[in-house]
């Protein structure tokens, strides 16, 4: 039994139905409930919340959400060959964890959660960036969630807090940035995973403010980042070409010198433009 629940150890659970890890959907598992219960009080007060979990594996992360209190858990899988363990997991919580297999990037999972929703993955290295972003850009805020806590690589958390002017500042921070408090809440080695992955990690918590920290369109802020920072040390009007023939008007309108470069630039200077862009 284990420490936080009476279900078995994880290592017997990943022996019991075979779950050898595949590279191909990036598992690493935590197989340390402890750990996993100390990441879930980490997403805040979960009691009264319902929870939407990417990629459970064999559970371990799901059960810390439970243990520690989680309304419900909604549970996105993409290999079938969890589900055995995962169900072992809602027999102990009856009517608290629902499990879907399937694709995080093609399943929506608000047609399953009733608010306040929080977030909580250890997510898989090869769609985590893309989820995050998806989460970040809804045109409307508030978000349906209001916190989002989420395992990845220690360099990409390294790029959600960064500040201006610094190595990793980059799209992601912005995006973050700009309508969330974001920190980094922990930090893992390699060895806390199973097989243990080249580099190490840290666990992100994002709370989603009531309204942004300034105005702008959330689609064209992230074409705008997006193309400022892929050519980013290039000028502005030279990497921001692309946006149309009058980028240097828009970037004089938004008070941005046009030979300044992406990494100078505020959040609050990049809304400005983003203003400045989608005006006719
Ligand atoms: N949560 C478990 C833990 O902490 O031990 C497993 C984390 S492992 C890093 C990532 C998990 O995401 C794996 O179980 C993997 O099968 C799953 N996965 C990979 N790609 C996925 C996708 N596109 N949609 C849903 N799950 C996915």
């Amino acid at each position: 039994m284990s420490t936080i629940d009476d279900l078995p150890p994880l290592s017997t659970v990943i022996e019991d139905h075979g779950l050898r890890a595949r590279k191909s959907l990036g598992q690493n598992f935590l197989l340390d409930l402890n750990l996993t219960a100390k990441i879930a009080r980490q997403a805040g007060d979960l009691t009264g919340c319902d929870v939407l979990e990417i990629g459970p594996g064999p559970g371990g992360l799901t059960r810390g959400l439970l243990s520690e209190g989680a309304r419900r858990v909604l549970a996105i899988e993409k290999d079938g060959r969890c589900l055995p363990a995962l169900a072992e997991i809602a027999t102990r919580y009856p009517g608290q964890l629902q499990v879907i297999e399937g694709d995080a990037l093609d399943i929506d999972p608000l047609a399953h959660l009733t608010p306040p929703i929080r977030v909580a993955a250890n997510l898989p290295y090869n769609v985590g960036t893309e989820l995050l972003v998806r989460w970040l850009t809804p045109p409307e805020w508030p978000p349906f969630w209001q916190s989002l806590t989420l395992m990845f690589q220690r360099e990409v958390a390294e790029r959600i807090v960064a500040v201006p002017g610094s190595k990793a500042y980059g799209r992601l921070a912005l995006l973050a940035q700009w309508r969330c408090e974001a920190r980094i809440v922990m930090g893992l080695p390699p060895e806390a995973f199973t097989p243990a992955p080249k580099v190490s990690s840290a666990v992100v918590h994002l709370t989603a403010l009531p309204a942004p920290k300034f105005e702008a369109d959330a689609e064209v802020l992230n074409r705008v980042v997006a193309m400022a920072f892929n050519q980013r040390r290039k000028m502005l009007r030279s990497a921001l070409k692309g946006m149309g023939a009058d980028i240097e008007d828009r970037l004089n309108a938004a008070g941005i010198k046009p030979t300044e470069r992406a990494e100078q630039v505020s959040l609050e200077e990049f809304c400005a433009l983003a203003r400045a862009v989608a005006a006719p």
